[in-house]
């Protein structure tokens, strides 16, 4: 091989490497990267906040976790975990130093943008049988029609009773659709914007079309409806009023590409960060800081409500594990680090102008450090601090992670937030790693098999 040139060579030093992390991967390294992914895969297979919860803590449990005791106090080693309303959970490992001087946080959310049943969702229109309902988060609501649809959640009834409704999914159960006009009729419709071209009270979910057998009484195709729906779960109309149902994509993850390097499902956001978050504190074994991974709901609506990450959950997980310990909660914030574990935009080489490509994140290029989020002039961002982005680089570099930086598209142009805020707000120091996304609120969004990998990587160095 010929010598370098010293500007080769000067350029090796100077230069900020960048390269993509498939390039020379190893055999031995890729098996490592699908295996981790198979097991995320499965995890995808859950699809509302209260499922992911239920899944988390088995897994948990699985490894030593149990479920917090107010009585009961904790030595270093300890593994337990907190949950909130069945929506939201913190799990803990305390760790062999004191919580005062900080604790190690990882924080992801686990709801997805989907439709949800609105309060009085049934009824009968031109002899079918549709729900209304309520779309929640961001989506581009075109994007939601013409696709098979599942419906998950639960009923909760005036006896106290829950019950849990997960239907669509497998392919011998009925699923359900949100209908679109066909192109021969849809002239008037074309000439809407695109954000405009399916509307919110558009999206209406058909269930069915079968009358109940009757001479007499009206709305038969919805009777039957309720009659399906009363003999499957025991509920009335009425229990829709004091119901959580949520209409997702009837999709399964899937292997993307010829090459299977790639991952499409639903919800990658935020499940492909809420997943490696939850594995690495479950394979966090005596710490040196206690290690915290919060898995969040109402991230995808702002965060707030009793099981969003504004309000004082993890404060109060935080406080408790304090007391605990006789020690000072503010000190403890104070000195405590987080990851807020959440995806980024990936470079889509079909829309590259919305992003500004040199500080763009690219799929394959490793777990992406989100330094600012926000709109506009940066309002409403935690803009990380030079001190702890350089923390966290070193850490990266350290345990040879592959992870590259990213920003949410092009100046002025949108902008977005995660829960990085709310737990800054806190005293915390947080910046955003997660995993570039392609398609991101789409039924079928798009991630990197090595970014999901590295993602895991970053949070097991985070806090072991
Ligand atoms: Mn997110
Ligand atoms: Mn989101």
């Amino acid at each position: 091989m010929a010598e370098k040139t010293v500007g080769e060579k000067l350029k090796e030093e100077l230069f900020l490497k960048k390269e993509n992390g498939l390039k020379d991967i190893s055999e031995e390294k890729w098996q490592k990267v699908t295996e981790f992914c198979e097991a995320y895969k499965a995890f995808l297979t859950k699809k509302t906040e209260r499922e992911v919860t239920k899944l988390s803590i088995n897994i948990a449990k699985e490894h030593g976790f149990e479920a917090y005791d107010q009585n009961k106090t904790y030595a270093a080693g300890d593994k337990y975990f907190v949950n909130n309303r069945g929506k939201s959970v913190a799990f803990v490992v305390v760790g062999k130093k004191p919580a005062s001087e900080g604790v190690q946080i990882t924080a992801a959310h686990i709801d997805s943008p989907r439709m949800d049943l609105k309060p009085n969702p049934l009824y009968e229109d031109t002899d079918l049988a549709l729900f209304k309902t309520h779309y929640y988060g961001g989506i581009k609501k075109y994007q939601w029609t013409t696709i098979p649809l599942a419906l998950h959640g639960v009923f909760a009834k005036k006896d106290g009773s829950v019950i849990d409704v997960a239907i669509g999914e497998d392919e011998n159960e009925p699923c359900f659709v949100v209908t679109d006009l066909l192109p021969h009729l849809a002239q008037e419709q074309s000439k809407r914007t695109l954000s405009d071209g399916i509307r919110g009270e558009e999206l209406n979910v058909l269930v069915g079309s079968l009358p109940f057998k009757d001479d007499k009484a009206s709305e038969l195709v919805k009777l039957n409806i309720l009659k399906i729906l009363n003999e499957k779960y025991g509920v009335t109309e009425a229990d829709f009023l004091s119901a959580e149902l949520e209409v997702v994509p009837a999709v399964k993850p899937r292997d993307v590409g010829l090459d299977r390097s790639l991952i499409g499902a639903y919800g990658h956001d935020d499940r492909v960060c809420a997943f490696p978050a939850l594995i690495a504190v479950c394979e966090t074994e005596n710490p040196e800081k206690t290690a915290v991974c919060v898995l969040a709901d109402k991230e995808e609506t702002g965060s707030d409500g009793n099981t969003g990450l504004a309000s004082d959950f993890l404060r109060f997980v935080i406080r408790d594990l304090c007391e605990k310990q006789g020690v000072d909660y503010t000190v403890a914030l104070r000195n405590s680090k987080c990851l807020s574990a959440d995806v980024n935009a990936g470079l889509d080489p079909t829309f590259k102008d919305v992003m500004e490509s040199r500080n763009a994140a690219k799929l394959n290029y490793g777990a992406v450090i989100t330094k600012y989020t926000g709109a506009r002039g940066k309002s409403g961002t935690s803009d990380a601090s030079a001190e702890y982005v350089a923390y966290v680089r070193n850490m990266l570099d350290n345990a040879g992670v592959i992870w590259q930086t990213g920003e949410l598209g092009r100046v002025d142009l949108g902008g977005g937030g995660t829960v990085a805020m709310y737990v800054a707000n806190m005293g915390v120091d947080v910046v955003d790693l997660g995993v570039p996304v392609l398609s991101m609120h789409a039924p079928f969004e798009i991630v990197s098999k090595l970014d999901v990998y590295e993602t895991y990587r970053t949070m097991l160095e985070f806090q072991k």
